[in-house]
């Protein structure tokens, strides 16, 4: 088959490997129909996220099961799935508390590398997922690939950042950052009705498809003040919960001060390992915290809600390429060439 590997120096190279095969009764060998490049893939790519070269990159797919390991009970040959960017087995004590980004039995994810699991990733043709009925979502035979490519990362992250603030009907949500990420917490927001959405990103373009997928307030930072747009269209108070989808020490800060009392920060941007942090402001208005990796639990509800037409995140895939092309992929998101948000790559 053919696969991307990460190589030495930086380099990404499609190259010919041989097809994976079952190694443990839990496994299957998926046929891979459609895969993303994510923005964790780019930072292996720069070498911005530590990692061992030598792998095959890629922990965003779908695709349909072609072999099935001895011990699969809940799966077969043919079924369609949406597979979680971490597999986890479901019965370590993490996975049993619902922490499945912990589980203690794989410690990584796809397309990572050695010291993160050590699992070949998706920018291939075909790739091994353990712990098959574990972690595997079938996908509804309504759901095309597109429709459903997100659920196993990005959207879970949308949700994940969402829910995080226990939403209630009437509440006002901030999001910062119009990537994936981002554009995937404003579509999941709308699921719990807030009065209002405010979206915060310097590109145009990703507000617009913003505004498709439900926010209601734009807001350019490079044209206004964001802080004072938001504080004035909430009665001066603020949001009820803002999400950080970029991961900078000025956007959490910005987050801090656009939250009205008792409200929530959800932070899902990765971008800095440590920072100050504004103790005093954060104590004064009773806010809380929270955030990290997203435990990919949510995958067969989100496939639910795209099967019932009630999510729909396909706007944001902008671009499909073939898997022959995927470098010059990763230059067009990496570069947000052509308006780039996020590449489908097919066989
Ligand atoms: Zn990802
Ligand atoms: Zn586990």
């Amino acid at each position: 088959m053919k696969a991307l590997f990460l190589r030495e120096q930086q380099q990404l190279s499609l190259e010919d490997t041989p097809d994976p095969t079952l190694q443990d009764g839990g496994d299957v060998i998926v046929r891979v129909t459609a895969s993303s490049i994510c923005g964790s893939d780019v930072h292996f790519w720069k070498g911005h996220l530590p990692s061992i070269p030598d792998f095959i990159l890629g922990h965003e797919f779908v695709g349909e099961i072609i072999e099935v390991g001895s011990q699969v009970r809940s799966f077969q040959k043919g079924d369609r799935v949406a597979v979680p960017a971490n597999p986890f087995c479901g019965t370590c004590v993490n996975c049993q508390a619902g922490r499945v980004n912990n589980c203690l039995t794989v410690k990584g994810m796809f397309g990572a590398g050695l010291m993160m699991g050590n699992l070949p990733g998706a920018q291939a043709h075909y790739v091994r997922v353990p712990h098959a009925d574990a972690c595997l979502a079938k996908i509804p035979p309504s759901v095309d690939d597109k429709a459903a490519l997100l659920v196993g990362d990005v959207l879970s992250t949308g949700l994940f950042a969402i829910e995080n603030g226990s939403p209630r009907p009437g509440d006002n949500i901030a999001v910062f950052g119009a990537g994936p990420v981002g554009l995937c917490a404003v579509a999941c927001a709308r699921l719990f009705s807030p009065a209002k959405i405010f979206l915060v990103d310097i590109e145009d373009y990703r507000l617009e498809v913003g505004a498709q997928l439900g926010a209601t307030h734009l807001l350019n930072p490079e044209r206004v003040n964001v802080v004072k747009e938001i504080k004035a269209a909430t009665l001066g108070v603020g949001v009820n919960l803002t999400v950080d989808a970029v991961g900078l020490p000025s956007i959490l800060k910005d987050c801090i001060t656009c939250t009205a009392p008792g409200g929530t920060v959800s932070v899902v941007g990765m971008g800095t390992a440590s920072l100050e942090f504004p103790m005093m402001k954060f104590m004064l208005k009773n806010l809380t915290l929270r955030g990290g990796l997203v435990p990919l639990v949510n995958m067969k509800r989100l496939l639910t809600l795209i099967e019932e037409k009630r999510l729909d995140v396909t706007p944001l895939i902008t671009h499909t390429i073939k898997l022959e092309q995927i470098i010059e992929g990763y230059h067009m998101f990496a570069d947000k060439k052509d308006n780039c948000i996020k590449v489908m790559v097919v066989p």
